[in-house]
């Protein structure tokens, strides 16, 4: 430390002891070094560690008792805001009681923090412009260290966060219908595990090529420092790419589709290309050997990627487009195979029972690309039933991508379309946005989600009400959608009950211990990865020794053995994204 410019020139020699304490401090508990003066920022205070939009509203939350609150450069530790708090309420989430400290009317862009007189200071944050574009960028990386098949390195900005090439090798297992070698390099691991399953791939990467579609013109500069930059293609269909080229490795000759590509269980905390347990391509056990939710995923996120990447590689979107009919094909004459873990595996099951929803995405995807009426005549003849889902966000997930499909039908209005599916499908979305938008402001953390959201993924809950307020907002432009969803981003990034930023490396605080593979065997987290966060459920056995009486936002440990609260997954990763795209200017 002594030979750095840190820290700043201070006046006292009491002072400098008290600041290299501190900084001793934080060098031990992993927290970042104070921008000024010796307090430790206190967990008390709950902001958005990144920041906020310098002209939108700006609240940060306190869960300890004040009166006052400061906001003060976090250069020289001015004065330029403050105001009285507001009245405590009480969360029966957390059980916190939380008052709010509303800043909104300040608008000089710069980094800050709050003070608060007998409470302490909160972590440094930004008012600007585009203050998420950082945050996206890491976020869309997390998917480039998810790379399989190939050498990662995230590069000088993250020394030591690099790989060699893992899993290059892959079989036929038993359960396929096949046998013989079958490599099928590529794709993205799917979360802390090695494993590539089809079903979550197409949700997470069809909602990236949504961002991209929805979003292109905020993302198209966005450069992401992958092996693919600077070709001609923006940089987040090159890395939707490099998981769309696995699926479509995994469509047999008949159009249909294989589950998942894992070992049959699970490797230790080992780096990747140490695991040497054979990747193998799973099936159902018995003919036709592929599954129907896998098979209509594929054609749904392959439809879209037929009319996304059509401008940058028109072969490459052929190639999608004639995938997806194929397997649109085989979807239709097995109309529901399911899968479940066949005897001797025992990796993510992703054990979808209904496929009825994904055929719905296939055919409304296929529709829009296409605009033949035999997709858009399946749409009509199927989509009302599946209208209520949109009455309770966030409404969407792996196994359940019926708002897919009825928002892409209404986001495209196809030939011939009907305008009364059309009105519906907008009018239950934006209705139920506005319910969310009320709920969330009356809500002590502002946060959208309710007792019954703190599953196994809850923050993937907590993205996806973004994203539903989003495609709201699309329908029908209302500041309250959009500030609602970032509330929600919000809470991702720091103000929360812990005082957590829920994706690694980003904010001060950021949670340290990801149920992720690569990151047990390197020590310590590899960057832009959003934790599952807090689960009620408490399916592992060190959330299961929390106290008993935790509300359900407070049943969450950021330890590396906690798998159902702590873990990383592409899906709720791509929520993440979307939301961040949602949300740059
Ligand atoms: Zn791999």
């Amino acid at each position: 430390m002594a030979s750095s410019s840190y820290p700043p020139p201070l006046r006292t020699r009491f002072i400098r002891k008290v600041f290299s304490l501190a900084v001793l401090a934080a060098l031990f508990v992993h927290l970042p070094l104070p921008v000024y003066g010796a307090e430790s920022p206190t967990t008390a205070i709950k902001v958005d560690q990144v920041g906020y939009p310098v002209d939108g509203p700006k609240v940060a939350l306190v869960g300890s008792p004040g009166k006052i609150f400061q906001l003060k450069c976090s250069s020289d530790g001015a004065v330029v805001f403050s105001a009285n708090l507001t009245a405590p309420q009480g969360d029966a989430n957390t059980g916190d009681q939380v008052q709010a400290a509303d800043f909104s009317s300040f608008r000089t862009p710069g980094t800050y923090y709050i003070e608060i007189p007998g409470v302490g200071r909160s972590w440094n944050f930004t008012l600007g412009g585009n203050v998420y574009e950082r945050t996206y960028y890491m976020a869309m990386r997390g998917f480039y260290g998810q790379r399989c098949g190939t050498a990662v390195d995230m590069g000088p900005e993250f020394p030591g966060f690099s790989h060699p090439a893992c899993h290059l090798h892959g079989e036929f297992h038993a359960s396929s219908g096949a046998r013989g070698e079958r490599d099928n390099v590529g794709g993205w691991h799917d979360a802390g595990d090695y494993g590539r399953y089809m079903v979550n791939s197409g949700i997470s990467t069809g909602t990236l090529l949504w961002a991209w579609e929805i979003y292109g013109p905020k993302l198209k500069d966005i450069q992401l420092k992958i092996p693919e930059t600077g070709n001609g293609t923006p940089d987040i269909l090159n890395e939707a790419r490099w998981n769309l080229e696995w699926m479509l490795k995994m469509q047999d000759v008949d159009g249909g589709v294989w589950h998942k590509q894992t070992s049959e269980g699970f490797s230790g905390f080992i780096a990747p290309q140490d695991d040497k347990l054979t990747s193998e391509v799973i099936g159902t056990g018995s003919a036709p050997y592929k599954s129907t939710c896998a098979t209509a995923d594929l054609a749904a996120v392959a439809a879209i990627a037929a009319r996304v990447y059509k401008p940058f590689d028109a072969k490459f979107a052929a190639r999608n487009l004639e995938a997806a009919r194929s397997a649109w094909a085989w979807a239709k004459k097995n109309t529901s195979v399911t899968f479940r873990n066949p005897p001797g595996v025992s990796t993510g099951e992703y054990g979808d029972r209904n496929c009825s929803d994904e055929r719905l995405w296939a055919a409304a995807e296929l529709a829009r690309t296409t605009g033949e009426s035999a997709f858009s005549d399946y749409f009509l003849q199927n989509y009302a039933q599946f209208l209520p889902i949109l009455d309770s966000p966030p409404a969407e997930g792996w196994s359940q991508v019926a708002p897919m499909a009825l928002w892409t039908y209404a986001l495209s209005n196809p030939k011939g379309a009907d305008p009364k599916a059309v009105e519906a499908i907008r009018r239950r979305t934006v209705t139920a946005a506005q319910a969310v938008a009320a709920r969330t402001r009356a809500n002590a953390y502002r946060t959208s989600m309710r007792a019954s959201d703190y599953v196994w993924g809850s923050n993937g809950v907590a993205a996806g009400y973004g994203m539903y307020l989003l495609i709201a907002n699309v329908f029908s432009p209302d500041a309250s959608f959009t500030d609602t969803a970032r509330d929600n981003l919000h809470y991702l990034l720091g103000r929360n009950t812990f005082s957590l930023s829920w994706v690694t490396q980003v904010g001060e605080n950021p949670f340290q211990h990801p149920h992720h593979r690569p990151s047990g065997a390197t020590g310590k987290a590899w960057p832009g990865l959003l934790s599952g966060g807090p689960n009620a459920g408490r399916q592992d056995a060190v959330l299961a020794a929390l106290p008993k009486d935790l509300p359900p936002a407070k049943v969450y440990a950021d330890q590396l053995a906690s798998y159902a609260s702590n873990e990383i997954c592409i899906n709720w990763q791509a929520a993440l994204v979307f939301l961040l795209a949602g949300e740059l200017k």
